[in-house]
């Protein structure tokens, strides 16, 4: 018997689509033929939602739906809130039927009566998101049936599952690792779920837009061969696994989604694989060799025809709605008036009142506009090992050369090399240069900082890349990666660790960098000597200098000026006591009253300054 299954993501803001869930998706709705619906946003709000629309999913209050879905927003705030004035927003409501039952709704929903799925199954990723975690699994529980299940899976529940089953409580079934045997979630069923093809159509659900998601993901290998201090895939991922042949499921994908522009693999250390030749020939087969292209597939017909197969009606609906909107905006004024007017005669201006019927037979006006107005041109896709190579495995013992030939057949970018710490300055140099030679241009390297390392390695390793650039005239990206400790209880729950190197102040003076540069330090070497400094001496400037003149540069460069000048006249102990307040980066009244001298107490003032003073 179908079961009614519900997939939650935490509100958090995340780049890459929650494959797991994907997954999972697929195997309950393909494998099980379950109701599976997916939700990441304001879960207060879903439950209202879903009261509404299961009031209008019955065939008899379809006049309803087709009379009031319009107002959706209006009628979900109502159910939430109960104020009146929500429903004066819709025209012909007062006096109804409907307004009662809207009443009902409100107390159902005031008295935490929602509706019931049998299984919810919640992702979790870093343990720094650790109370939306939480909230989201303790308040799932309000949406399970008498006798369903929750589990909780993920990276968190895998790294601290113990300290997670104690703040969710016993009735939460903890998945620990991957969903890799059978028998996972149901026992004596044979389907490894790992394996399947995600289900993007649940992506479709959600207000919620994954930065990544035009991308096929997958892994052509898992786990590592290292066990590094600061990495948490020994856990994650325990066994090396040499080869994951990725070509059928990312057909499947295709067949089913459409084509994808990128593809992104997750793998962990590719370059350790014995199968690593074979590897680039099936990233070849599937799509992405050297000067790779793709034409978009067209996402209206794919839509209709996924909706004609049944497959997540409630997604594709949806989908479609959006696609009309987007085509109205494309459309000359009038065109786009006659358009939304013959949507309203149809009831497709919302998925409340859209229905399949409706849209299969407004086929015939849409799809000739679509056909006009969306055109689906040739554009370059790539591939990309977005967890990095390590660059151990690039050196001539371990026959880096032929690695790199192999990797440049490929339309890799950005070559992602790991730079995670200050000595493995050769190594990382060497395999930037072998890639330069071998014809790759884009590359990108994680910088681990906050962890042994100092903050004048860390600037060091920024310039590097900014030397290499210019030398081998290629174009290196450096993200650098804050480390957090993810098994200690006193900071796998917050991001507040700092390294035996760093206090809070340098934290937030590069954080302050980072922001104004979306996270990324490009190639320019005029940008970076303005925003980390000329050599070291200016660098150590920046860490102390106030954080509203490190953000707002041009307002402050006369106080910044004045600023450095006080700090250099500074004497020896009035540097030393002013660099013990500032490094707590707590510049309140009471703080700079803990200063001994007077100098040191005005100086710490400028720390005071905010963007507008
Ligand atoms: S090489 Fe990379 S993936 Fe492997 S353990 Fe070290 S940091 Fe983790």
């Amino acid at each position: 018997m179908s079961r009614r299954v519900l997939l939650l993501e935490p509100n958090y803001k995340n780049k890459y689509p929650p494959l797991n869930l994907m997954k999972l998706s697929q195997y309950f709705r393909k494998s099980c033929g379950d109701d599976v619906r997916f939700f990441k946003g304001n879960l207060k709000k879903f439950a209202a939602q879903l009261l509404l629309e299961e009031f209008f999913s019955s065939t008899k209050k379809r006049k309803t739906a087709e009379l009031f879905g319009a107002y959706f927003e209006d009628l979900i705030n109502f159910i939430m809130k109960g104020k009146s004035f929500y429903l004066d927003a819709v025209p012909k409501l007062r006096g109804t039927d409907f307004e009662n039952f809207l009443a009902d709704l409100h107390l159902q929903f005031k008295r935490g009566d929602y509706p019931k799925f049998e299984i919810i199954c919640v992702n979790s990723l870093f343990t720094f998101y650790w109370k939306q975690t939480i909230d989201t699994i303790n308040f799932a529980k309000k949406f399970l049936a008498k006798g369903g299940q929750i589990y909780v899976g993920g990276i968190a529940a895998t790294l601290v599952p113990k300290e997670m089953q104690a703040d969710i409580g016993d009735s939460v079934k903890i998945h620990i690792g991957l969903l890799d045997k059978p028998g996972d979630l149901d026992k004596n069923d044979a389907v490894i779920i790992d394996t399947l093809p995600p289900d993007y159509s649940i992506l479709e659900e959600i207000d919620y837009k994954y930065p990544a998601r035009n991308s096929l993901f997958g892994y052509t290998t898992r786990g590592c061969i290292r066990h590094c201090d600061f990495c948490a895939v020994s856990t994650l991922e325990p066994q090396y696994k040499n080869y994951v042949d990725i070509k059928a499921q990312l057909q499947e994908i295709e067949n089913l989604f459409g084509k994808k522009q990128n593809l992104l693999l997750m793998d962990n250390n590719v370059l350790a694989s014995e199968s690593f030749s074979q590897i680039v020939e099936d990233i070849k087969i599937c799509g992405f060799g050297k000067n790779a292209t793709y034409i978009e597939s067209d996402e209206y017909d794919l839509a209709i025809n996924n909706l004609r197969k049944c497959f997540n009606d409630r997604a594709y609906i949806k989908k479609i709605i959006r696609l009309y909107e987007e085509l109205e905006k494309k459309l000359p004024e009038v065109d786009a008036g006659q358009f939304h007017s013959a949507r309203a005669e149809n009831f497709l201006l919302n998925f409340i009142s859209a229905t399949k019927e409706k849209i299969f037979e407004f086929d015939t006006i849409a799809r000739p506009l679509f056909q006009k107005y969306f055109k689906h041109g040739k554009k370059f896709r790539y591939i990309d090992f977005n967890q990095g190579l390590d660059a151990r495995l690039l050196t001539k013992e371990n026959k880096g050369e032929e690695k790199i030939a192999k990797l440049a057949e490929l339309n890799i970018r950005p070559l992602r090399i790991a730079f995670d710490h200050y000595k493995q300055c050769g190594i990382y140099e060497d395999a930037i240069r072998l890639a330069a030679k071998f014809g790759i241009r884009n590359m990108s390297n994680y910088v681990l900082y906050n962890f042994h390392d100092t903050p004048e390695e860390f600037y060091l390793r920024l310039r590097l890349n900014i030397d290499l650039c210019e030398e081998l005239n290629v174009a290196i990206y450096s993200f650098p990666m804050k480390y957090h400790p993810i098994r200690e209880p006193k900071y796998f729950r917050n991001r507040d660790y700092l390294g035996e190197h760093w206090n809070k102040k340098f934290i937030r003076a590069i954080q302050a960098v980072l922001n104004s540069t979306k996270g990324k330090i490009g190639r320019g070497r005029s940008f970076f000597e303005k925003a980390f400094g000329k050599n070291l001496d200016e660098f150590n400037d920046l860490l102390w200098m106030p954080e509203a003149m490190i953000i707002y540069r041009k307002k402050h460069e006369k106080l910044a000026a004045q600023w450095l000048k006080d700090f250099h006249a500074l004497k020896d102990f009035e540097v030393a006591e002013a660099k013990k307040i500032i490094a707590q980066n707590k510049f309140s009244d009471a703080e700079i009253s803990q200063a001994e001298s007077e100098n040191v107490r005005q100086f710490i003032k400028y720390y005071q300054i905010t963007r507008n003073d």
